[in-house]
């Protein structure tokens, strides 16, 4: 009998953390910083820093397709994420075929299962959201009004930023609110000449990309053993020298650190176990992915950030006398209102007048246009706006791919920078629309046996409204600067999931008949359960989501700990 008791024993924690990526890296990182014994549970394999990146230091000749996936291999295995993976990020990205979904209207599903998640992936975009993001819901009566402000999260983005380290350039901007940033980089030629050009005649300012980048490393960010970018744009194979924030060069360090940390890899969580008499989860049933063993390991705190839709199907998945429609779902609002950016829209042009400009270095980031639409006195005939990245560059060696020639010359002529080329590329917020939705399959499983994800959603009138002007938009700017043969593009085949930011499906709120998640994300009717990834989002702004998610974490962190000391979970 004694066995087993201690057998229990050795599998409770004070807290366990669902996923490592860029939220749960900051939960594990802030809950053990303040005394708890943490387990991170990975459904994914183990990734190490710096020595599994296998691809960072190769050069393109050495890559068998020389950086391209193959279209077989891409059609069988990787059709989700085929226009973001090359060769040498391939690896990092989870193969549709093992992890399959069903998409009742279209919907790509880019997934990163091993230690890291996909902030191993993400592009670093890092924006505050700005007041009216936190008050539109209510203003417009759309889905539900936010339970925070923007100053609720002020302390807690000051917080995540000086950690994360963030290069830019403060702009004093109500529409996207400064952070605190480590030093900007800088502008190409023609990129400058844009820059004014739209000041002068549109009025519209024009930033560096505000990117989560070591330019100035300071000692909280050497001390868990990052270093300076060295400007190689080699950021997607994974970066040896931890310049670009990720939960597996950062947060996972920093927990590390306090020796309270354990990561259990290869196990996918199936569900929350609730002490249905005490109404509090008692810990998770896990799943492993190689041998299909089922172990459970037991806390009292439980944080959910295995990624938007990851966190919902558990609470989903989570079923019981009490929550017989999902753990937290008294509001059927789980799984619904999914949103995401909508993009593949913009305009490109030519430049010419800047062939004696050169840039040293390959520059990771962008320029960012925030949002001018539906601000201050413009109103238009849809609702919310966007904002544009993108930027000017020379084009490289392999442009040789769709030039014609052969021989000495034509090698000659590769090695010299090629023309000037600029790319905006838009960004527009999605609006919550409960019959935009995920739900699980009743009749398709995984090979572990766990119900297929079933995405239901699409673009609406809005949206489509929007799309519009972010093209029209686009060439007017690049007209302003006097650049050649403009065009504007609308990607006829954008759907929803190709933004990568997917959120919602667990939203907070103030009404526990609306929501699922409190003002601290904890769920309504299970106060030991925090979900803080982009499930949570009550509505999508236009800016890059994930330093949002981070602030939250981090706050819901320091509350959840608060009240555990306290006794109230
Ligand atoms: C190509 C690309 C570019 C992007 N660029 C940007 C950008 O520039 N700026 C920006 O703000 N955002 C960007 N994003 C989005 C950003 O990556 C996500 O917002 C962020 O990683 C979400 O963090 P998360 O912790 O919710 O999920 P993740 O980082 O995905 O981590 C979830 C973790 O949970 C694990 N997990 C999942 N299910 C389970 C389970 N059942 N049991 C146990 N573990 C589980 C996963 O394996 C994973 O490790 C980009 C995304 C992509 C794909
Ligand atoms: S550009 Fe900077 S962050 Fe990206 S791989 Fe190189 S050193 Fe790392």
């Amino acid at each position: 009998m004694n066995l087993n008791i201690k057998a229990d024993k050795a599998q409770t924690y004070d807290a366990i953390v669902v996923g490592s990526g860029m939220t749960g890296g900051w939960a594990a990182k802030e809950l053990t910083e303040k005394g708890l014994k943490v387990l991170v549970v990975e459904r994914g394999y183990e990734l190490k820093h710096v020595e599994d990146y296998k691809t960072a230091m190769k050069d393109p000749w050495e890559f068998e397709h020389r950086g391209k996936i193959p279209i077989v291999a891409a059609e069988e295995h990787y059709a989700t994420m085929y226009f973001s993976a090359k060769e040498g990020s391939q690896y990092l990205y989870s193969n549709d075929k093992e992890n399959p979904y069903i998409q009742k209207r279209p919907f790509n599903w880019i997934r990163a299962y091993h230690t890291g998640g996909k902030s191993l992936l993400w592009g670093k975009h890092t924006y505050r959201w700005n007041r009216e993001d936190f008050l539109a819901n209510a203003k417009q009566g759309l889905g539900v009004d936010w339970p925070i402000r923007y100053d609720d999260l002020i302390p807690w983005y000051n917080y995540v930023e000086k950690f994360v380290g963030i290069s830019g350039q403060a702009e004093g901007l109500a529409v996207l609110p400064d952070s605190n940033f480590l030093p900007p980089m800088a502008m190409t030629a023609p990129e400058i000449h844009l820059k004014k050009s739209v000041a002068q005649k549109l009025n519209r300012p024009i930033t560096i990309g505000r990117v989560a980048h070591l330019t100035k490393p300071q000692p909280w960010h050497t001390a868990v053993g990052r270093a300076s970018c060295q400007f190689r744009n080699r950021c997607s194979r994974g970066c040896p020298f931890g310049a670009y924030f990720s939960s597996l060069a950062a947060t996972i360090p920093a927990a590390r650190q306090t020796n309270r940390l354990t990561i259990v890899h290869n196990a996918i969580v199936k569900e929350i176990i609730l002490d249905d008499k005490a109404q509090k989860a008692k810990g998770v049933r896990v799943i492993d992915q190689n041998t299909l063993e089922v172990r459970e390991f037991y806390a009292k705190l439980i944080f959910l950030n295995a990624g938007t839709i990851g966190s919902t199907s558990i609470l989903m998945n989570s079923k019981s006398a009490r929550f017989p429609n999902g753990l937290g779902n008294d509001s059927d609002q789980l799984g619904r209102n999914l949103m995401d950016h909508h993009l593949a829209i913009g305009a490109r042009a030519d430049i010419e007048g800047f062939e004696d400009d050169y840039f040293f270095g390959a520059r990771p980031g962008s320029l960012y246009i925030p949002r001018f639409r539906n601000w201050g006195n413009d109103k238009r005939d849809y609702l919310r706006g966007f904002g544009y990245q993108g930027g000017a560059s020379r084009a490289d060696w392999s442009r040789g791919a769709t030039e014609t020639g052969f021989g000495a010359d034509f090698k000659k002529k590769m090695t010299q920078p090629g023309p000037w080329k600029i790319n905006l590329s838009g960004f527009g917020e999605v609006l919550p629309n409960p019959n935009n939705r995920f739900y699980l399959s009743e009749d398709q499983k995984d090979k572990w046996g766990l119900p297929q994800i079933v995405f239901d959603a699409d673009f609406g009138e809005n949206e489509r409204a929007m799309r519009k002007d972010i093209m029209n938009d686009g060439a007017e700017m690049l007209e302003a600067a006097g650049f050649k043969n403009v065009v504007p593009y609308d990607n006829p085949v954008a759907h929803m999931g190709l933004g990568i930011h997917e959120m919602g499906t667990a939203r907070m709120g103030k009404d526990p008949k609306t929501s699922v998640l409190n003002k601290f994300n904890q769920v309504h009717a299970c106060k030991n359960v925090f979900v803080t990834d982009g499930s949570a989002m009550t509505s999508a702004s236009n800016v890059n989501p994930s330093l949002t998610y981070m602030a939250l974490t981090a706050r819901a962190a320091s509350y959840a700990v608060e009240q555990l000391k306290a006794g109230s979970l």
